[in-house]
């Protein structure tokens, strides 16, 4: 289990108008102060929901930190569509999701494309969330493994040690998002452990112990705590839940008691 304090991530997808953006961010910034401090607090909304967010979450005075989905991985130029680095730094975002499982199997977004972007959240200072996981297919064929590794072998691995003591790791089997399903707590400490040991094995024993792997998929009030009281689950990234404020600070009151 990482020393790092526990984090507890909400990522809206495609979800948030301004006017849901305000409500949701004023009830998370009036149920907040009920979250013992020991717990980091972030929100993923929509790109054009950002700025909005921003306002509504500035004056909690850090509490409650925001992100980006995604990012590209040149500062500017001629990618329409896209969002770099500085843009979110300019919005005052912390942190960015990267490889997203939503991003690999409906934009075949992997290997050098992750890596790339990777390096330019670290490069403009956005700490990544790595996601990672397995579909249901390879889990049932005794890939989980094998998969975690060689995702984690072509991203996090590829970066120097400075660099990937800076990444958080999102543990996200496939198959539990969305869908209702979760991880059992066992399978996801099981998960959690060897990411860990992988990468102690790649960058020793220190930068693994610092190292924060949340767990998502389908997490939700009623299964937060199980899964956050296993050792090696250092928060959680929580889809679904997290556009209800009161479900995702209750989330966060299970982190505290775990
Ligand atoms: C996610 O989007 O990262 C996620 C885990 O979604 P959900 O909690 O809805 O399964």
């Amino acid at each position: 289990m990482s020393a790092a304090p526990r984090l507890i991530a909400g990522n809206w997808k495609m979800n948030g108008t301004i006017a849901e953006t305000i409500e949701l961010c004023e009830a998370l910034r009036l149920g907040a102060d009920r979250i013992d401090r020991k717990i980091e607090l972030l929100v993923i909304p929509p790109f054009t929901a950002l700025a909005e967010a921003a306002r509504r979450l500035a004056p909690a005075g850090g509490r409650i930190a925001w992100g980006g989905q995604d990012l590209h991985w040149e500062p500017d130029g001629a990618f329409t569509g896209e969002i770099s680095g500085p843009m979110l730094r300019e919005l005052g975002c912390t942190h960015v999701l990267v490889g997203h499982s939503e991003r690999r199997t409906l934009f075949g977004e992997a290997g050098e494309t992750l890596l790339r972007k990777l390096r330019a959240a670290l490069r403009h200072a956005l700490v990544p969330i790595l996601c990672v996981g397995e579909s249901l297919e390879e889990r049932e064929s005794g890939a989980t493994e094998r998969v975690l590794d060689a995702q984690l072998d072509e991203t996090s691995f590829a970066l120097d040690p400075e660099e990937a003591r800076r990444v958080v790791v999102a543990y996200e089997p496939v198959w539990a998002i969305g869908t209702g399903r979760t991880a059992t707590p066992e399978q996801a400490e099981q998960a959690h452990r060897h990411i860990r040991a992988r990468f102690e094995e790649r960058f020793g024993s220190e930068p693994a112990g610092a190292l924060r792997i949340l767990y998502g998929g389908s997490v939700k009030p009623a299964n937060a705590r199980e899964l956050l009281d296993r050792p090696g689950i250092d928060g959680a990234l929580v889809g679904g839940a997290s556009l209800r404020a009161d479900a995702f600070l209750e989330i966060a009151v299970a982190a505290e008691g775990a």
